[in-house]
């Protein structure tokens, strides 16, 4: 017994679609006698979207504290503190996060704002950079944070003229100082945020995600819930390998790597990925260039890895079989991560490599045929390809408008033959792939500007884009021959939507409806948490 769909749209040529066991098992044939059938009456029938670049548990913690992200002044973020604080009286540390630091110029947040909402407990709250914190007056005074505090090495605590702290610290190494005072999180409140990122995934229509940023404690998390029964979806870890860590983080990793491959099947747990991060980000001047910034020449912005380190850790993941997943921004950071994976690939064996560079925004013009002479993946993230408040008024200043016009070149990649895959970046930027399924397509803002789009020779179509959501994250995930498509013998990893993406106008796309999630033929009810 299994279900049958017709009377709808479907991705690829097709006109019914059989399931049974979980998997698709026939396509334009009869239903059987016993079968479920369902009529799409007009609906739209796709493979699922799966999320090539995400940070889920991130997401699922902040969800757990007061809602900043996504405020644009000062006085919401502390009145969200304030209703958090005030529903929550029991809570002893309120963490949260995350919130936007460039609201304020240069981006010094003070400890005396959040006072106004809290002072009887420790307030800390992360920026959306992940590597600034903003505290109330309470939290440094809990951690002995006062002028006579030296910086601690590698980061920064930001001071007033007479050295008191300002309540804003930068760099793991200064936010260690406060963070290592507050409550350890249990094991049950991360499973919690797993299960929650999970649910809100399956009804936006997500079958699969991975988490790109795992640190210890991270992956044991994941672990636990997929023993638990509480990992709705496919998720693939990569495991963060950092310039200060990486050599003892190695045995880790193939400790954590060996203990998920010997999960059963159905975990929905994987784990052969290693992230390297070689530049930060254009909105803030860390990202890495080949060219001087126009608004301070005396700086290219800051590659995170020498290439000798890059390449010496780069060799040894790739002999042990990981696969390569590289954060690089600027177009110098870009040829960083590709000479180094061309060293990889002519002093290792050859195998099934798969190397991917997540949000390449600014590649050199000679850099480009390189994704597809490479076999590079280059992971974008469609929702972030338009001229928007950041790319308008933060980055065009610092880069010029040559090349912020020249960001997300994804027809020019296509074109190449380049192979494409898709990411939220979850919570940086919305998980919602109805948002963003059409911004490459208009490359323009809600309000439909600029009217003939941002650089529109770089546009793509909507069947592209979906392409890039299910397919190509199949690929990048090394899972094509199980997910991602609709054929006979994959899983029945499906979504329906209200109407055929690409058939409504562009700025329609984001107002469609998902009607339905099937994960491994089931169909998603949202359930309660834990
Ligand atoms: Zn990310």
């Amino acid at each position: 017994m299994g279900i049958y769909f017709s009377g709808g749209e479907f991705a690829s040529g097709i006109s019914s679609l059989r399931i049974a066991d979980g998997v698709i098992i026939e396509i334009n044939g009869e239903p059987d006698a016993g079968d479920e059938i369902v009529d799409l009456a007009g609906a739209f029938l796709a493979p699922a979207f799966m999320d090539g670049h995400a940070h889920p548990l991130f997401a699922g913690r902040e969800s757990q504290g007061p809602q900043v992200n996504g405020l644009q002044s000062v006085a919401e973020m502390v009145a969200e503190v304030k209703r958090f604080a005030d529903e929550n009286p029991g809570v002893p540390w309120i963490i949260g996060g995350a919130y936007e630091a460039a609201v304020i110029e240069r981006g010094d947040f003070l400890a005396s704002w959040l006072d106004e909402a809290v002072t009887d407990r420790p307030v800390i709250l992360q920026a959306v950079d992940h590597h600034t914190v903003w505290v109330n007056s309470r939290a440094l005074t809990v951690a002995g944070i006062n002028s006579d505090t030296p910086d601690p090495e590698g980061g920064t605590i930001a001071r007033n003229e007479d050295g008191s702290p300002r309540g804003t610290l930068r760099e793991p190494a200064a936010i260690e100082l406060i963070m290592r005072c507050a409550p350890t999180r249990t094991l049950d409140d991360d499973i919690a945020a797993i299960a929650w990122a999970g649910e809100r995934y399956l009804e936006s229509g997500v079958t699969a995600t991975c988490d790109a940023w795992i640190e210890p404690g991270m992956a044991e998390a994941y672990i636990a819930a997929a023993d638990r029964g509480a990992l709705h979806i496919d998720t693939h870890l990569f495991f963060l390998a950092q310039p200060q860590t990486w050599r003892e983080r190695v045995a880790y990793f193939a400790k954590l790597r060996s203990e998920i491959t010997a999960l059963p099947r159905e975990s929905r747990l994987r784990a052969r990925t290693v992230k390297f991060i070689c530049d930060g980000a254009l909105s803030n001047g860390t990202a890495a260039l080949l060219e001087p910034y126009v608004d301070d020449p005396t700086t290219s912005g800051l590659l995170m890895w020498s290439d000798a380190e890059l390449t010496e850790a780069a060799l040894l993941f790739d002999q042990q079989g990981y696969q390569l997943h590289i954060h690089a921004i600027g177009d110098a950071a870009v040829r960083q991560a590709l000479d180094v994976i061309e060293k990889v690939q002519g002093a290792n064996p050859m195998w099934d490599r798969r190397p991917v560079i997540v949000h390449a925004q600014l590649i050199s013009n000679q850099d480009l045929p390189r994704f597809a002479a490479l076999g590079v993946i280059a992971n974008f993230q469609p929702l972030w390809m338009y001229l928007d408040p950041m790319n308008k008024e933060l980055i065009a200043p610092r880069i010029g408008d040559e090349r912020n016009n020249r960001q997300y070149q994804l027809s020019t990649l296509v074109k190449s033959g380049a192979r494409i895959s898709y990411g939220s970046d979850w919570p940086i930027t919305s998980y919602l792939p109805l948002a963003a399924l059409a911004v490459p397509t208009h490359r323009q803002s809600p309000e439909a500007l600029p009217a003939d789009g941002w650089s529109p020779h770089e546009r793509i179509s909507i069947a592209e884009s979906l392409q890039f959501y299910t397919e190509g994250v199949a690929y990048q995930n090394f899972e094509e021959s199980r997910v991602g498509a609709l054929e006979v013998g994959l899983a029945a990893d499906l979504v329906i939507l209200s109407a055929d993406p690409r058939t409504v106008s562009p700025h329609a796309v984001s107002a469609l409806k998902v009607l339905a999630t099937y994960k491994d033929g089931q169909r998603y009810i949202p359930t309660p948490l834990l």
